[in-house]
């Protein structure tokens, strides 16, 4: 790229524009997932929808790969690019809570931590995911799983309004009234569509909840899992809880002696008092051996939101496999133990989340998101900090995931899917969504601009008036 080109950018631009050849380059490349690394020709940190848009009328005129950065996070690394224009949305983070609608807008850059900062004080919280420095863009625009998913859904079940910039550099705002087929494809249809620049969500009561994790030896693990599993679908909806398959770091918030001992554990947050998160948690508990430890107590929501954040800092290497599970047979369980036990660090782990209540309670076709019928949705993560182990954690969450898939739905969750999953697994992910989600492509974005993500490809002409029943092409042209 020469200086020339990009004087056309720097006209229209007010943020700054990283270079390669500028000093803090590789650190403003760097990705959450250390096992990525990208090398984008241009890092423009956007300050407002105006560079957005010169960025995108830039990419598209000059025939640039273009990625979107919202949080980092994304396994594969598509908040960035080789060789392209990177957006990053990393300094745009304004937040208003407003207690009277019940609302919360967020800037595209922010993270979940940003947005429950802003609304605990009111009271509020969005359901996000379980680590508060996780970007708010690719987490809503995938789905969105956490604590509060049982009682008030996934995150973009309280999406109310997107403001986008499309690939024809025009801006929108996409909500059940205005572009409605654009907004059904945003919540989960990922950035296929155009750079989100701020999202208007609903939020709920939560303050104070009982919450924490509780562990038990990995000899207990069969029996808490099966606990977990027939506990789980009668416990209140105000109980978030998940079971997972760990290893008791070696950190000094850990007694000695369990430093480096596989485990399982559970990790639940009641939004309510702690009389009557005992009360839930009390069929569980009853129905378990001994534990090693419970940090179960009272607790601002925000801290629940950020207790992982120490264990995960930026820069480890991550190998994510996904799946979504109906049920869990005592095999299943069986051979999830089996496979956690030769877990290659330990970090790594196998989490199950909750998908129930309120997610059941929204049709299928209502969003992208097709799989509202599951049980849980499951997540193999092999981390280290060691680079050199990033053979031994990808070898071990495949394996692991290939013992495990015939238990499981055939479809995995976008937001927790690496490259080898994008290829085949796309398609299944969104199931009988995935037609429409191409037709609304084909409308927004028809020379695929936007194709650095879980790329979804624009129907054909042809497939518009020939494959999809009249009615849902008219669904979604709006004609
Ligand atoms: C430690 C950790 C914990 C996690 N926990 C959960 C969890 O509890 N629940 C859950 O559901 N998921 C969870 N995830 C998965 C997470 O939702 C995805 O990794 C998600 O992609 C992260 O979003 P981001 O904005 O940080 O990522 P980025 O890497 O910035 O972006 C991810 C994707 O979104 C697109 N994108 C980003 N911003 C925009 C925008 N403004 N407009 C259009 N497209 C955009 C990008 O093109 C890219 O394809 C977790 C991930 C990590 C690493």
């Amino acid at each position: 790229m020469t200086d020339q080109t990009t004087a056309t950018i720097e006209r229209h631009f007010r943020g700054r524009l990283i270079r390669p050849s500028d000093a803090d380059y590789d650190n403003a490349r760097a990705l959450y997932n250390g096992m990525i690394d990208k090398r984008p020709r241009l890092i423009a940190r956007c300050m407002d929808v105006a560079d957005v848009i010169a960025c995108v009328n830039f990419a598209r005129d000059e025939g640039l790969p273009l990625a979107i950065r919202g949080g980092g996070h994304n396994g594969p690394g598509l908040g960035s690019c080789d060789d392209g224009l990177v957006i990053d949305l990393s300094t745009i983070t304004s937040v208003r809570a407003d207690p009277k609608s019940l609302t919360v807008r967020g800037d595209a850059g922010c993270t979940s931590g940003d947005v429950d900062h802003a609304t605990h004080p009111f009271g509020l919280a969005v359901p996000f995911g379980i680590v508060s420095t996780t970007g708010v863009a690719g987490l809503t625009l995938g789905g969105g799983t956490g604590y509060l998913t049982r009682k008030y859904g996934l995150t973009i079940d309280n999406l109310l309004e997107a403001d986008v910039v499309l690939a024809d550099g025009s801006f929108v705002t996409a909500s059940a009234n205005q572009h409605s087929d654009l907004f059904w494809a945003l919540r989960g249809g990922g950035g296929n569509f155009g750079v989100v620049t701020s999202f208007l969500f609903h939020a709920h009561p939560v303050k104070m909840v009982y919450a924490g994790p509780v562990f038990w030896e990995a000899t207990s693990a069969k029996a808490v899992m099966r606990a977990y599993r027939d506990f789980l679908p009668i416990a209140p909806e105000d109980l978030g809880a998940f079971v997972g398959l760990k290893t008791v770091p070696s950190m000094d918030l850990f007694s000695r002696e369990h430093w480096g001992k596989r485990a399982c554990a559970v990790i639940s947050c009641y939004n309510g008092s702690a009389a009557e998160g005992e009360n839930a948690m009390a069929p569980l508990f009853k129905a378990v051996p001994p534990l090693i430890f419970n940090w179960m107590s009272a607790i601002p929501f925000p801290v629940m939101q950020a207790l992982f954040d120490p264990l995960f800092p930026k820069g480890l290497q991550w190998y994510w496999k996904g799946d979504f599970v109906k049920s869990l047979p005592d095999e299943a369980i069986d051979t999830h133990i089996a496979q956690a036990a030769r877990a290659p660090s330990e970090l790594s782990l196998m989490h199950l989340y909750p998908i129930d209540g309120a997610v059941r309670r929204i049709a299928k076709d209502a969003t992208p998101w097709t799989a509202r019928d599951a049980t849980w949705s499951m997540v193999i993560a092999g981390i280290d900090r060691d680079p050199n182990r990033a053979d031994a954690l990808k070898t071990w969450g495949r394996e692991y995931w290939k013992a495990v898939h015939r238990y499981n739905l055939e479809a995995g969750y976008v937001n927790f899917m690496m490259s080898d999953d994008v290829e085949g697994r796309l398609q299944a992910a969104y199931g009988e969504n995935y037609k429409r989600l191409a037709l609304v492509k084909a409308k927004y974005d028809p020379s695929n601009l936007f194709r650095v993500n879980q790329n979804i490809k624009p129907a054909l002409a042809c497939e518009l008036f020939c494959t999809v029943p009249s009615t849902t092409v008219r669904a979604t042209w709006q004609i």
